[in-house]
């Protein structure tokens, strides 16, 4: 098959939101995969932090395919094992109490803001609603998180946007204490904005926020639907902030490559979300929990100190590199700011030479599968230097 007759296809068929790398992919094992015509990649960008496994890992295979022939889809409306199973080793492993399982990151974020503000619904009444987010954040797609999303960029088009949400400036101390006013029910943050490129919070501002938040009865939401899972090197990010958030979002890495949210609720919140008040047809769809349980089984505690190694080999090889002058991120969720051409071209000539890479604004962003091994770091870090060296 031929990668123009794939993409005349696509065209004339799907919605075109999306600018797509000229790649039509087909096949994968760990961090490498076949295009359509054979041409083969190595993939730092692991379907946006998706399979954090790698392509068609066996023991996630095997315990998907498993659960597959046993039983595909049960609905809320019954018990089923992996979804029990999964949410135990997310209470356990992070304190934690509660979990309500979604389909994607978006949904999770929705879930914590509407957890968020029926707690202080509950408590407080009306009129304290209002859910702070920071400047240049991300955290979704529905008409709610592009609220959330506090980018100006994604609030067009779609009027009326949801009401209640406002802007901190983030690693702003002062310049966010200042807006915890005596309507704000939580602030919603990201301990490393990834789509925002990259950019981690400091340690000092998130202590800050959530101790003053603590004081004033605001909830913590943390969304970590990206930096989540082992990408940064702990299971989640936060914990590197030494910080007891009331509400985690989780998505991406979770299903190791099947569509799955979920909202970690804290001793706060764990009773916020009665009976009837929050639902979903698929969420907690037993194939997807198996496929979570297979993560979460492997993601111990050796194999996130993996992660950190692999992290901080990355970094120093990219810190070195000609053509890159700045590298952001944490563990293996990392941004580089280039010296000679735009991110974009970058990544697009990358892919030709046979690189999967990510951007995130005007940074290459990578976020490799992490079971990437040295080999294919280095084959990928290889083609990159080669890359940039071409602009
Ligand atoms: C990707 C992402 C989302 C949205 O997740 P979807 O699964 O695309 O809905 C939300 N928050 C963050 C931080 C993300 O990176």
């Amino acid at each position: 098959m031929s990668f123009e007759s794939v993409r005349d296809r696509e065209k004339s068929c799907l919605a075109q939101t999306y600018g797509r790398y000229q790649v039509a992919l087909d096949s994968g094992r760990g961090a490498r995969c076949v295009d359509v015509e054979g041409k083969k990649y190595v993939d730092f960008t692991s379907g946006i932090g998706v399979n954090a496994l790698g392509y068609c890992d066996e023991g996630w295979v095997q315990a998907v395919t498993g659960q597959l022939n046993k039983l595909q889809h049960a609905s809320n409306l019954f018990y089923t094992e992996p979804m029990i199973q999964a949410a135990q080793m997310l209470t356990s492993r992070t304190g934690m109490k509660r979990v309500f399982f979604a389909n994607s990151g978006a949904e999770a974020n929705e879930g914590a803001i509407k957890a968020a503000r029926k707690y202080s619904y509950d408590k407080y009444g009306q009129g304290r609603a209002t859910i702070l987010s920071l400047r240049n954040s991300f955290h979704g797609r529905t008409v709610t998180t592009l609220s959330a999303t506090g980018q100006d960029v994604f609030h067009n088009f779609f009027f009326p946007f949801t009401q209640g949400f406002a802007y901190a400036p983030a690693n702003d101390i002062q310049g966010t204490l200042d807006m915890l006013t005596s309507d704000v029910c939580a602030v919603m943050m990201e301990m490393v904005q990834g789509e925002g490129g990259v950019v981690p919070l400091n340690y000092d501002y998130v202590q800050a926020v959530a101790r003053a938040c603590a004081q004033k009865d605001i909830l913590v939401i943390v969304d970590e639907v990206q930096t989540g899972m082992g990408r940064t090197g702990t299971l989640f990010a936060y914990e590197q902030f030494d910080i007891a958030p009331d509400l985690v979002s989780s998505a991406k890495g979770l299903g190791g490559g099947l569509p799955i949210g979920a909202v970690l609720l804290g001793e706060k919140t764990q009773d916020t979300l009665g009976l009837g008040q929050h639902g979903t047809t698929f969420g907690g769809n037993p194939v997807v929990c198996a496929g979570a349980c297979e993560v979460l089984r492997r993601l111990d505690a050796p194999f996130l100190q993996g992660v950190c190694q692999m992290g901080a080999y990355l970094r120093a090889r990219l810190e070195e590199m000609p053509g890159i002058e700045q590298v952001t991120g944490l563990g293996m969720m990392l941004g580089a700011t280039l010296s000679k051409g735009d991110a974009k071209s970058v990544s697009a000539r990358c892919a030709q030479n046979g690189l999967l890479i990510l951007t995130a604004k005007e940074k290459l962003r990578l976020l490799p599968p992490l079971t990437l091994t040295r080999e294919d770091a280095d084959e990928g870090l290889e083609i990159l230097e080669k890359t940039l060296a071409s602009f």
